[in-house]
């Protein structure tokens, strides 16, 4: 088979006029595009598309004279202005009529008919080539249809329904439909370290990863991630994984999966800390976001609460014991230096003085929000660097 027939292509498109407008992120399409790129679909384009009709009518049709899938999020609702069913249905020249299973769904949803809006049976409408796609969560189905050797989908436009129906509706359809070949990603994570010293270091890594292997670097608040994908054998990706942390050990802090909040707070559990809490200056409560937002694992110490100080309030410098933590990470950011660096100063106090340290200081780069969480990864990643100290 050629390479090209096991990846297929694909057409995105985002209905809205509320979206061309800017006054929505069209957060959905760059969730798709990457749920896309994992499955072994070659997305060839995305389009915003108005609430109207003809517009989404002629859309689809020259998509699918083009695509093997063609995709589309948003639209589904029951007001007038909801018109990506019947621009579909317009590109394929086929009628829509009330599907008694859907309008009985309605009704069961809404508690009976007398108390569902008469504006709602639009959502019970279907062509006869669609297949209705379940939404647990929300009033609109979405449509699997597969005509003429294309395949459309519609599913709502409010994110957390769109993801559902996409994982738990769309994407087993996709792979029984087509011969795709995942891709398989790792990835290693690493701070302290800039982009370009990484590139430095792991020689032809990046340029020659291997065989059918691509590489990738990314900067993100936690660090840098170098990411390795392939659609052979995943096993393939072990030799660039271990080549990376062979050259870049000292700043590898994870792989994969891996969060920082989690390998700090399991580096703590290791020595015994049970409890952490933290103390934060000039950081807009960064770290207490991180660590609050952390869902707790298996051998991790647990995170008991977070404090925000006042850089020179009195009594700022030397804050309160937190009662009831084994140990206080306390992490403070200076004002902006020159070139967009930031000095933080981190100090971790623990009852076992063993994991504990006192007054580090890292430096990082970035501004405004993005400065403020890698002070807060930067202090979670000197608790991290303790392990290896043990
Ligand atoms: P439902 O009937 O379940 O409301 P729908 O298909 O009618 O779904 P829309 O009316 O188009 O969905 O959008 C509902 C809301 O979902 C929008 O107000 C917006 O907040 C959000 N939304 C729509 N499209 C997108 C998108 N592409 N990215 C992010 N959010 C979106
Ligand atoms: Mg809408």
């Amino acid at each position: 088979m050629p390479d090209h027939a096991a990846t297929p292509r694909a057409q995105l498109f985002s209905v809205g006029s509320e979206l061309l407008r800017g006054e929505v992120v069209d957060t959905n399409a760059a969730e798709l595009a990457a749920g896309m790129a994992r499955l072994g679909l070659e997305l060839t384009g995305t389009r915003h598309l108005p609430d109207d009709r003809a517009v989404i009518a002629r859309a689809f049709a020259a998509a699918r004279s083009d695509a093997a899938l063609v995709v589309a999020t948003g639209g589904l609702g029951p007001t007038h202005d909801d018109l990506t069913r019947e621009g579909l249905a317009d590109a394929l020249g086929e009628a829509l009529a009330p599907d008694p299973s859907l309008t009985e769904r309605l009704y069961e949803r809404f508690g009976g008919p007398g108390r569902m809006p008469e504006s709602n049976l639009r959502q019970a409408l279907r062509i006869p080539s669609a297949e209705p796609l379940e939404n647990p969560i929300g009033s609109a189905p979405g449509w699997w249809v597969d005509r003429d050797g294309c395949v459309s989908v519609l599913m709502p436009g409010v994110p957390s329904e769109m993801r559902r129906m996409w994982s738990e509706q769309v994407v087993p359809r996709l792979e029984a439909r087509f011969a795709l070949r995942p891709l398989h990603v790792r990835s290693v994570k690493l701070f302290g370290i800039g982009e370009s010293a990484v590139a430095e270091r792991v020689g032809d890594l990046l340029t020659a990863p291997g065989p059918s292997i691509e590489a990738g670097i990314y900067a993100k608040d936690d660090g840098v991630h170098l990411r390795f994908g392939t659609r052979e054998d995943p096993a393939r990706l072990d030799v660039p994984v271990e080549r990376a942390i062979a050259a870049l050990g000292e700043w590898a802090w994870g792989t994969d999966d891996d969060s920082l909040p989690g390998v700090a707070l399991a580096t703590l559990a290791r020595a015994g800390v049970r409890t952490l809490a933290t103390v934060e200056s000039a950081t807009d409560g960064a770290l207490l976001a991180i660590l609050a937002g952390h869902a707790p694992g298996e051998g991790e110490a647990r995170f008991v609460g977070g404090r925000l100080v006042v850089p020179d309030a009195p009594g700022g410098a030397q804050p309160p014991r937190t009662p009831g933590a084994d140990a206080i990470l306390d992490v403070r950011l200076d004002e902006p230096g020159a070139l967009g660096r930031s000095r933080v100063t981190v100090a971790l106090a623990a009852s076992d003085a063993a994991v504990g340290f006192e007054l580090r200081q890292v430096r990082i780069h970035g501004s405004g929000p993005q400065r403020r969480r890698r002070a807060a990864y930067a202090a979670l990643n000197e608790v991290r660097r303790t392990g290896t100290e043990l």
